[in-house]
């Protein structure tokens, strides 16, 4: 890896930043100071240090993002902004993408990594995770539709969903639930209520397996996942 490559991912500043800090001598590796910012280094191997402080390499990045309506889930659009626009540079540097999709419209849980492998892991529907999420409903959620869900509703194209199970907060023109699934097709939660006849005017996604959307999050805002919830989902 370029030796400016590592100093920009720990937050040094751009290339021209990381020039400067070698000219001034505060850069070195495995003890001798170095001029070259586009010198090549083993992040695991070599001992990089700025001033007195050691530099770490950090391979991956776990982040939790509230997501807000109106951004996609992806890693570029040509029409849209994307999750990705709401990262900070220090952190568009590891090349991270969300895990899963959510709809344009939908808020709530979205974790973003660049570990490939926790990725596939989370996002496989042989794991069959389950993913909570809050929605409110056009018109009344009965008893019957708690029923059609345990028994897995039949979908538009035919497809039969995997039994969920559904909770109602309140009952009413607009009802809330909430409602659990295990799996992640598309539009999943607005096709299983379509199948019951119903509309969804609302959704959230609040949590996937034992990670839970942290509520102090303002939507647009993210945090790096803590050690705790890491292992949950390692
Ligand atoms: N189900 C949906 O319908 N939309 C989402 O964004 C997530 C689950």
């Amino acid at each position: 890896m370029r030796l400016d490559k590592l100093l920009a991912n720990k937050g040094y500043g751009s290339r021209k930043e990381v020039k400067n800090l070698l000219k001034k001598k505060r850069v070195s590796v495995n003890g001798e100071y170095v001029k070259n910012s586009s010198q090549h280094i083993q992040p695991e191997v070599d001992i990089v240090m700025v001033d007195k402080e050691k530099i770490n390499y950090q391979e991956f990045i776990y982040l939790m993002l509230h997501k807000p309506p109106g951004c996609i889930s992806a890693t570029e659009d040509k029409r849209h902004r994307t999750v990705l626009d709401l990262l900070k540079d220090e952190h568009r540097l590891f090349k991270p993408f969300p895990v899963g999709r959510l709809d344009k419209d939908t808020e709530g849980l979205l974790l973003i990594t660049n570990d490939g492998e926790l990725a596939h892991k989370l996002a496989s529907p042989k794991k069959e995770i389950d993913k909570v999420y809050y929605a409110r409903i056009e018109g009344i959620v009965t008893s019957e539709d708690i029923e059609s869900f345990q028994s897995g509703v039949t979908l538009e194209d035919g497809y039969q969903a995997k039994p969920a199970a559904l909770k109602i907060l309140h009952q009413g023109e607009i009802s809330e639930i909430e409602v659990t699934v295990t799996e992640g097709k598309y539009h999943q939660v607005k096709r299983m209520f379509e199948a019951v006849g119903k509309k969804v005017i609302y959704l959230k996604r609040k949590q996937m397996g034992e990670l839970r959307l942290d509520e102090r999050l303002s939507p647009g805002s993210y945090r790096e996942l803590t050690e705790e919830e890491l292992d949950y989902c390692l």
